[in-house]
């Protein structure tokens, strides 16, 4: 590819989402949620996993323990034998409680709807604050997840996409400078469900790839 000027990169990338806009028409949040609480858990609980594999538990979680009151007074060991499928169920189950705790004791039992709020959270980063922003609360929110950085690199949508380590925060920065902010949740959806259907971290799908006019990296290993 030759050298892109910034110009012609923006209206790539605007061209692009217009694609991924057709192939997507109505994105939403892929983990099942009734309220800003149990997504915020279910949000948490999703780290390393599938949000299919959270959905598989959060429905006996949230019958058990609707409440962040109920889940500030769980049993550790009752919520670690509800998430055991979701991996990493010690530290999920310890981090879901003081999570419910500090709601209680900080927020009089409400999912704050701030990032600087959210992220004073046990276990809350800005990805887990930017899903419960934008799918909980309609406040724009664009988060970055495995997906959403694999696709920006080979779509070479952010300046470090060589980097093998590159940080979400700049992603989350530079991204949302070129969209419209209300453009910016459904954006991340349809780029992790694009990298979810084709753009797969092993053997991207170029051949059938809607990108593959444009993407830079289209047929590259
Ligand atoms: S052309 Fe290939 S590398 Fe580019 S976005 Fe599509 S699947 Fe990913």
């Amino acid at each position: 590819m030759t050298r892109e000027s910034k110009q012609a990169r923006i209206q790539r990338m605007h061209n692009e989402y217009a694609i991924l806009c057709d192939v997507y028409p109505a994105p939403s949040c892929a983990l099942n949620f009734r309220n800003p609480f149990e997504l915020l858990v279910a949000t948490m609980l999703s780290a390393q996993t599938t949000d299919k594999q959270v959905n598989k538990v959060t429905g006996e979680l949230f019958d058990r323990y609707p409440t962040p009151k109920a889940l500030a007074n769980a049993d550790e060991r009752d919520v670690e034998g509800i998430i055991h499928s979701v991996g990493f169920f010690h530290t999920k189950a310890r981090r879901a409680i003081a999570l419910s705790r500090a709601l209680l004791d900080d927020f009089a039992g409400e999912v704050p709807q701030t990032m600087d709020e959210l992220t004073t959270l046990p276990g809350v980063g800005r990805k887990t604050a930017n899903v419960v922003l934008g799918n909980a609360f309609g406040v724009p929110g664009f988060p970055v997840d495995t997906h959403v950085i694999r696709v920006t690199g080979r779509l070479r949508w952010r300046s470090d996409w060589r980097s093998a380590n590159p940080d979400p925060v700049t992603i989350e920065r530079e991204i949302c400078a070129v969209f419209d902010p209300a453009d910016w949740t459904d954006l991340s959806h349809r780029l992790i469900f694009h990298g979810r259907d084709t753009c797969h971290a092993r053997n991207p799908e170029c051949a059938v790839c809607p990108l593959a006019g444009t993407c830079p990296s289209a047929g590259i290993r």
